[in-house]
């Protein structure tokens, strides 16, 4: 063999050997072991120099002299946190809360560059309970019956009195709230679903129940509340004797929350004709959901003891207080009006309004431990209100987009069969299926005892974005029928409500720039907490010891990640392990690759810009965006898992993980393109992209395949728009919709025996009754075929149909319909005066007579 051979098989074992020691994260002592056992045979047979022998002997004595901890204490690590310790980037007390809020889960695997795949597979899928389950059929069900958005936002701006009774008696308001105070007691997961259901009905609907099941006064009570406050309010917010509503944003302080000047100053007053110490606080919100007709609100206000009344502090922070609303100086009544999507939805105020201390949440105690009350809330509320009802809008606008497309016809042809409705109708069963995986199995893992606080971030954000972008979409396929408003138009109002979801709840633009990947940093970063909590530890011996290890670890761990980046990207991840040996395997090895290079480029993003990375915000917000498609990628291959890996939904398991991981890998070239320091980019490009950009987005072919789960009947259809109502049932569209799918699916042979008919010249007709008329007279059809296709035809013109309006009949107050209030009702639409009145019949009739008309029109012209 020749020097030049051999001299290559020793820098293999070295260089081969360091990578296998690095990728599998072998330890100081063990890697100290192994590459001095490759150096002492090196020496022995190798053929190096004695110089070359003496450089790399120097090099392992200097790793070697790491494992002499005490030694390696005093002369790196305290030096060294010295350094840190300057560096420290300032942290307000909120930011501290909000980042130490809810837990670490499958975020903390990503970030660590190497999942640990066994940690999510061994989560049981998440399922209904029989009462659950029965819930979601009876009173979930009968609800969606019972809602008609039209006349909702349009005719009343409200939900009509029964619906509101029927939502208190069924305790709607009540899913989180424990049986022993009268609640449902649902789980996460049987939440979210309910939720789903009425977001792919009615959005008014979703947002009024989604409310008290999210942050509020009965979620606050239940984790923070005195044994007291919860016998006094949790039996009537389950039974919904008592509305409750959160109050925290006011005119000054929207985003930056903490900046709240409303105030609540102790001292003493009269209360219950006796002398007490209490609160008298001041305040003006807005925006407030369900304030308008609230008994009860949660409000959030700075508290200050002047006068040192409850102890020696000035100034306590924010706090959170119940305050029932019929106390003197409460106000509440005035609405806003959120695009026209008359959930209620106000601002309150209150002057000089005097309580006791045991107002206060969880009483004095708790007083200035407010923000840490509501970001720890937080943490998991995020995960399942506004995500589900971006999943349930999904799943109503994937079911009636797929649909419609197959019966509207253009160019003789349905439109979903032209490639360019093709690529939308992809993105919305695509991202349909990412929203379901991502709501299904973090709210699963909310259940098994998670309080994932950045995949809540990360839910909040892109499935209110992917929500919103669905029904971008859904609008787009269906032209003009989704343009004009009435009570023919089933998406336009959800379009409209969009970007209230993007809004609440941290607003998505600094969600996604400063909380996924600020948060995540921090949170899920196996070292840097640790770090930053050794760094501040007052007994100095005790933070040297911790910092010194975490530190240690870092380094071995960011060396890994260099190792693991580099050699999965080379490799196309193709021997990386993974935990099943399905179809799906080659995702799984490809999050492993983005997992690794985004630990890599996290850390020395940090390492290199410290705090300066919190305000370069468009540097985090593309790192967050990394993070956040390996997480929703990893949610999809457990939801295909969890639902019994159907082959029927395999083509949108494949285009929602080809589209998150291509969008990671566009995201990280951006990311370092951008990134300030050229020589660290550079360097991280090498170990990241050595093969350059080599992922692709979906394949045309595979978004035809994904097309057509949703543009036919079948199970694949249906699992995907599981929790939409979809009863077929007059007034119900989604229902309608199908019904004249499964019809077309039934009458295409006749449908092709009329084109061949045409072809030959038996049919000559351009209008489609008349061809079924010439076809039955040419025996081309039957009486009873001829009668099938007429019957369907009818039904389609009708979904096809939109509203149209008299002139004065534009606006509001021209067709409200008369109702009887109920005594639940919780606030009476205004009275209509009499003539108002009769005007209003009148119009109803004509409106009645000219769809009686239209009706008449359709089916003679089908009939010719
Ligand atoms: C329909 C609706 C219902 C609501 N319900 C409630 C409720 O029940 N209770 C309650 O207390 N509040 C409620 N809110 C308030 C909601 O939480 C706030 O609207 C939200 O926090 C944003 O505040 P803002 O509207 O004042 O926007 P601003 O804070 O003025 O923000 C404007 C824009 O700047 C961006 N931005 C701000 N700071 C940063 C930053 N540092 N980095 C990047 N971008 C940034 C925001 O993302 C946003 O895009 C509701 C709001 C709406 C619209």
């Amino acid at each position: 063999m020749s020097s030049f051979i051999i001299g290559m098989l020793w820098l293999l074992l070295f260089v081969g050997g360091g990578i296998y020691l690095a990728y599998h994260r072998v330890g100081l002592v063990t890697s100290t072991v192994a590459s001095g056992v490759a150096l002492f045979a090196y020496t022995n047979w190798g053929d190096g120099s004695f110089l070359w022998l003496a450089l790399l002997w120097l090099l392992w004595g200097g790793v070697a002299a790491l494992n002499l901890i005490e030694m390696r204490r005093e002369k790196i690590t305290r030096p060294a946190l010295d350094i840190y310790r300057k560096m420290l980037p300032s942290m307000s007390d909120t930011e501290r809360e909000a980042l130490e809020a809810g837990n670490v889960w499958w975020d903390g695997e990503l970030f660590s560059g190497m999942p640990d795949w066994n940690r999510l597979m061994s989560y049981p899928a998440p399922v209904l309970s029989d009462e659950e389950q029965a819930f979601m059929d009876g009173p979930c069900e009968e609800l969606c019956r019972m809602l008609d958005e039209w006349d909702i936002a349009h005719e009343r701006g409200d939900m009509p009195p029964d619906v509101w009774a029927f939502i208190k008696k069924h305790r709607f308001f009540a899913m989180i709230i424990p049986k022993e105070y009268g609640g449902l007691e649902f789980s996460a997961y049987a939440n979210a679903m309910v939720i789903a259901k009425l977001a792919s009905r009615s959005t008014t609907a979703s947002s009024t129940v989604g409310v008290p099941n999210s942050l509020g006064p009965a979620e606050l009570l239940l984790h923070y509340g005195t044994e007291e406050q919860k016998q006094r309010y949790l039996p009537g917010l389950a039974s919904g004797d008592e509305i409750p509503c959160f109050a925290l944003t006011s005119p000054q302080a929207g985003s930056d929350a903490a900046a709240i000047i409303d105030s609540g100053i102790v001292c003493k007053g009269t209360w219950e004709g006796k002398e007490i110490v209490g609160i008298r606080l001041n305040w003006e919100k807005r925006y407030i959901t369900l304030a308008p007709i609230a008994t009860v609100l949660g409000l959030a206000f700075k508290l200050y003891d002047p006068d040192h009344l409850i102890g020696d502090k000035d100034d306590y922070g924010i706090t959170a207080a119940l305050v029932p609303t019929d106390m003197p100086g409460v106000t509440i009544g005035r609405r806003h009006n959120p695009l026209s999507v008359p959930f209620q939805n106000g601002p309150t105020s209150g002057k000089d309004v005097f309580v006791p201390l045991d107002y206060i949440i969880g009483g004095q105690e708790m007083a200035g431990k407010g923000w840490k009350m509501l970001v720890e809330l937080l943490s998991v509320g995020r995960a399942i209100t506004l995500p589900s009802s971006g999943a349930g809008g999904g799943q109503a606008a994937a079911y009636a987009a797929g649909a419609y497309t197959r019966i509207r016809k253009q160019f003789n042809v349905p439109v979903a069969a032209f490639d360019g409705v093709g690529e939308a109708l992809a993105r919305i069963a695509g991202h349909t299926y990412i929203m379901n995986a991502a709501v299904s199995v973090t709210s699963g893992a909310i259940d098994q005892g998670e309080k994932p606080a950045v995949p809540s971030a990360i839910l909040k954000y892109h499935c209110t974005e992917l929500g919103r972008k669905v029904g971008q979409d859904a609008m787009d396929v269906h032209g003009g029928k989704a343009i004009m408003m009435g009570p023919n138009n089933y998406l336009g109002r959800s379009y409209m409500a969009a970007p209230i979801a993007i809004t609440v709840e941290g607003a998505n633009i600094l969600t996604r720039s400063l909380i996924i990947f600020g948060q995540g940093a921090m949170r899920c970063h196996p070292f840097v907490l640790r770090e930053l909590h050794a760094a501040q530890d007052p007994d100095e011996d005790r933070g040297l010891a911790e910092f010194d290890d975490a530190l240690f670890s870092h380094v071995g761990y960011a060396i890994s990640n260099l190792a693991r980046s580099f050699f999965l990207a080379l490799t196309h991840a193709k021997m990386s392990a993974v935990p099943l040996n399905t179809p799906t395997r080659r995702y799984y090895q490809n999050i492993n690759r983005y997992s690794a290079a985004f630990a890599l480029a996290s850390d020395f993003a940090m390492l290199t810009l410290g705090g300066k990375l919190k305000i370069k915000e468009l540097l985090s917000a593309r790192l967050g965006d990394v993070l956040s498609s390996i997480y929703l990628a990893s949610t999809v291959l457990k939801h295909f898992e969890n639902q019994g890996r159907r082959a029927s939904d395999l083509p949108l398991v494949e285009w929602s993980v080809r589209t998150l991981m291509y969008n990671a890998q566009e995201q990280l070239h951006s990311f370092l393109r951008n990134f300030p320091n050229r020589p660290v980019a550079f360097f991280l490009r090498l170990f990241i992209f050595p093969r350059g950009r080599t992922y692709s987005s979906p394949s045309d072919e595979l978004a035809r395949k994904v097309v057509d789960v949703i543009t036919h009947t079948g199970e694949g259809r249906e699992r995907l728009s599981e929790q939409a109502y979809t009863a077929i049932e007059p007034g119900n569209p989604l229902g309608l919709l199908q019904e004249a799918l499964a019809l077309s699916e039934e009458l295409a042979p006749l449908e092709a025996k009329l084109r061949q008919a045409r072809k030959e010249g038996l049919i000559t007709a351009d209008f489609l009754g008349h061809q079924i008329e010439q076809a039955e007279t040419a025996e081309v059809i039957s009486a009873d075929e001829a009668s099938a296709l007429r019957e369907y035809h009818v039904k389609v013109e009708h979904l096809l149909a939109v509203d149209d309006f008299a002139p004065d009949q534009i606006g509001r107050g021209g067709s409200v319909t008369e109702h009887t209030p109920s005594d639940d009702a919780p606030a009476a639409p205004p009275k209509k005066k009499a003539a108002s009145r009769k005007k209003a019949a009148a119009k109803k009739k004509a409106s009645k007579t000219k769809t009686a008309r239209r009706e008449r029109k359709v089916a003679s012209a089908t009939d010719k």
